[in-house]
Parts: structure tokens; C-alpha cells; sequence
């Protein structure tokens, strides 16, 4: 996604704002009709898709807990997939291109915002908190991998508590009163 609109409308000089020099990563969410209809959650990183798959999809109820199935990485040219894989072959069904869009990942300890060697550290910690810019997903989600599983592949895809800061933690109305106390 292009930076060009977000920096024609601001002065870098007049507003705190940041200009902006990463590159955005991508996440892209495919609903499949496989033999059991499954979400497949991707997280751009490395070149290629890291990729889950979500029996029950994402939700955007910090309560739902879903189980995500990591599984092997996908090409980054799988993101905007959508097609019948013939029966027969490897995953057979249709797929849909249910969500897209940015994600940041945000460093796990110091909730600030990380690159995408956040993402593959993660990977290996069983640990991952990244914010989701989709048309459907929007804010801060966690990917946890099960540590009594007895399998190896097993994580829940959790949605976060909003309305918080994930750099200061503040909520806006503690930004706001910080403000007014200059
Ligand atoms: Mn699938």
C-alpha cells in the first residue's frame, strides 16, 4: 500500500505525526470450503506467507479464543488467490479472499512497534502481537502457541482488549488530560 496519501496531506514539519519509512507488511485471510470449511490466516514475513489454519475464523471478540493450525509457509503470490483447487489435489474446494490488508507486529515485551524479525523471533517464542488493518479485522490480536498440546502446530488466534495504546498503554482520554496539564 502506497505511503504517497497519507504524506501529501501532513507537514512533517508542522505535526508530530510520524512520516513513515517501513514498508507495510501484509496479512491476508482466506475462507476455504475444503472438506471442512476453515479460515486460512496469513502474516507476510520472510518473502513468503506465514500461514495458520483457523477451523472457526477470526474474531473480533477479545472472549473467542480460536485454535490455529500453523501450517506450511505459502508462496507471497498466494495473497490474492481465489479459485477452485480441483478435486483430487491437495485442499480441494473453493477459496475466497475473506480479509487483507496491513499488519505491524509490536514487540512482545516492550509494546513497541517491531519489523518483521519480531515476526520470525515469535514464530520460535510461541509468541505474537501484531495489529491487523483489514477491511473486516481491525486493532491489536495475539497468536499463542498451546504449550500443553500434544501436538506441535497448535496456537490460539485471541483478539485484544482495544481502546489502549499499544506503545504507552494510555487510553485516549489519558492522552487528552496530558494535554491539557502542558
Ligand atoms: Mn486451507
Amino acid at each position: 500500500m502506497s505511503m504517497e496519501p497519507y504524506r501529501r496531506k501532513r507537514s512533517f514539519d508542522k505535526t508530530p505525526e510520524p512520516k513513515g519509512s517501513k514498508k507495510s507488511l501484509l496479512f491476508v485471510v482466506q475462507k476455504h470450503a475444503a472438506t471442512h470449511l476453515h479460515y486460512d490466516f496469513r502474516l507476510e514475513a520472510e518473502g513468503v506467507l506465514k500461514s495458520w489454519a483457523v477451523p472457526k475464523g477470526p474474531s473480533m471478540n477479545p472472549k473467542d479464543k480460536r485454535l490455529a493450525m500453523m501450517v506450511e509457509d505459502h508462496p507471497y503470490e498466494y495473497r490474492d488467490f481465489e479459485g477452485i483447487i480441483p478435486a483430487g489435489n491437495y485442499g480441494a474446494g473453493s477459496v475466497i479472499v475473506w480479509d487483507t490488508g496491513s499488519y505491524y507486529p509490536i514487540d512482545d515485551e516492550s509494546y513497541e512497534l517491531a519489523d518483521e524479525k519480531a515476526v520470525v523471533k515469535g514464530i520460535h517464542s510461541g509468541k505474537l502481537l501484531f495489529f491487523l488493518h483489514g477491511k473486516k479485522l481491525q486493532g491489536l490480536f495475539t497468536l499463542v502457541k498451546m504449550a500443553h498440546s500434544h501436538k506441535e502446530n497448535e496456537w490460539l488466534l485471541i483478539k485484544l482488549e482495544k481502546d489502549r495504546s499499544v506503545l504507552s498503554k494510555k487510553t485516549l482520554a489519558q492522552v487528552a488530560k496530558q494535554k491539557k496539564a502542558k
